[in-house]
């Protein structure tokens, strides 16, 4: 039998890197077989080592809101590599990009880059356990933060997938100021407080929770978290890493009309290159070094070719009708895979705001999925598995994990919607019955 060129990368790539990948969920740990190879994207499709081509509904995990080497960020980058990659001193770059991030999120008045959602997310609890004197935070189970120390309990996808309740090396010291919450459950979140009076600094959340599958907040329940981080003295922060310029242009906080203390952000913002932020109000921002004793920094931090990329994605993502295209594109995809399940009798439960999907494939008709204990309780990973395999077999490819969210992107036209979404008709029809 030929192994195909994936298969040999494979084999190399797990005597070299731990466990071949770069990052857990690549490896395909939730969904059996060999990971594909990348040799190139453009646009909507990805390309693999073996000429395989693919409707990419995974975009980097969310940052190519745009697709794939779009000709606009191409051409700012190639600008941008001739000049230098790195200076370590301040470029108008920086500027521009920093303007523009306050321009569209309402909460964020400051903004520190950084070089990755996970130092953002770290950075931002520091900064409240600094600004507010106190030690504890506060996360919903299920949500993902990124992988520092504190955020690594009951943390989303990469940890569920794994089935690794938390990680070796992380000392009990390093979480025991981590509290944990149902989402969706605000009485919960009230007991907390009133367990831990004047100790909490921070709750932080995922606004839409997008790294335990797509879980949506019940009505009210945003605002509510916030109603009592004020009431409590403690610092809101909303973790936009997945919903900024994703669910809206202005971030969840722009669409549902939350304040957040502090805001997290990253994916998007880099245009696919390594690129984090964090920010909000003034008097916190300004406690953080050298404006004031919260001390955060990065040799790389805000380097030209990452801010470039960024410019060039959101100045791009913000003209005129663009956005709503691509939340268009999000809708057709999730009411095509609802109605086609319907019409196979698959039990499904679909969620869609904004440039984001996700679906679960339900072990059975009538459970809803509102938190991570219900997401494992109920959702059909088997299926999911046999799902994602025959999909790629049709040219689509979806996240390697029932636990993930998907996306579309200013390359899904017409022609890449209609290849989904006959892709999903065939693939329900040949699913196993159940
Ligand atoms: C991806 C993600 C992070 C971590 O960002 P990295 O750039 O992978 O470090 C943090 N929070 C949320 C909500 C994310 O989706």
């Amino acid at each position: 039998m030929n192994i195909s060129a994936s298969e040999r990368l494979w084999a190399e790539a797990k005597e070299l890197i731990p466990g071949g990948v770069n990052s857990p969920v690549r490896a395909f740990g939730g969904v059996g077989g060999t990971p594909l190879f990348i040799e190139r994207g453009a646009g909507a499709y990805l390309f693999d080592v073996d000429g395989n081509r693919y409707v990419d509904h995974v975009q980097s995990w969310g940052p190519l809101v745009l697709g794939h080497a779009h000709p606009k960020v191409v051409e700012a980058l190639e600008d941008a590599v001739r000049r230098g990659t790195s200076y370590g001193a301040p470029t108008p770059l920086e500027v521009e990009l920093a303007r523009m991030i306050v321009d569209c999120m309402p909460a964020v008045e400051s903004v520190r880059l950084v070089n990755s959602g996970t130092e953002a997310t770290m950075s931002a609890i520091r900064l409240a356990r600094g600004f507010t004197g106190r030690d504890k935070i506060v996360k919903f189970a299920g949500g993902y933060h990124g992988h520092a120390d504190a955020f690594l309990v009951q943390a989303g996808s990469g940890v569920e997938t794994l089935g690794l309740p938390d990680s070796p090396g992380v000392t009990a010291a390093a979480t025991k100021d981590t509290l944990t919450c149902a989402f969706n459950d605000l009485p919960a979140l009230a007991d907390l407080f009133a367990e831990f009076p004047g100790q909490i600094a921070a709750v932080i959340a995922e606004p839409l929770m997008a790294n335990m599958g797509f879980i949506m907040p019940k009505p009210g329940f945003m605002a509510g978290v916030q109603a009592l981080c004020r009431e409590q003295g403690a610092l809101f922060i909303a973790d936009e890493v997945i919903t900024g310029f994703r669910l809206a242009l202005d971030g969840a906080q722009g669409a549902w009309g939350l304040d957040p203390d502090l805001t997290t952000m990253g994916k998007v913002i880099g245009g696919g290159l390594p690129l984090g932020a964090y920010g909000g109000k003034k008097a916190i921002m300004d406690k953080v070094a050298p404006a004031g004793p919260v001390y955060q920094a990065g040799t790389l931090s805000g380097n030209p070719l990452a801010t470039s990329a960024g410019i060039a994605t959101l100045k791009t993502l913000l003209e005129p009708g663009l956005f709503a295209g691509i939340v268009d594109a999000a809708e057709t995809v999730a009411e095509g895979i609802k109605s086609r399940a319907a019409a196979a009798g698959i039990p499904i439960q679909v969620g869609q705001v904004g440039t984001i999907f996700g679906f679960y494939f339900l072990k059975e008709d009538g459970t809803e999925i509102a938190d991570s204990a219900s997401a494992k309780l109920y959702t059909d990973t088997t299926r999911y598995a046999e799902f994602f395999h025959m999909m790629l077999e049709q040219g689509v490819y979806f996240a390697p994990s029932q636990f993930e969210v998907a996306f579309t992107s200013a390359a899904h036209g017409e022609r890449e919607l209609k290849a989904t979404l006959d892709a999903v008709e065939t693939v329900f029809g040949r699913l196993t019955k159940r």
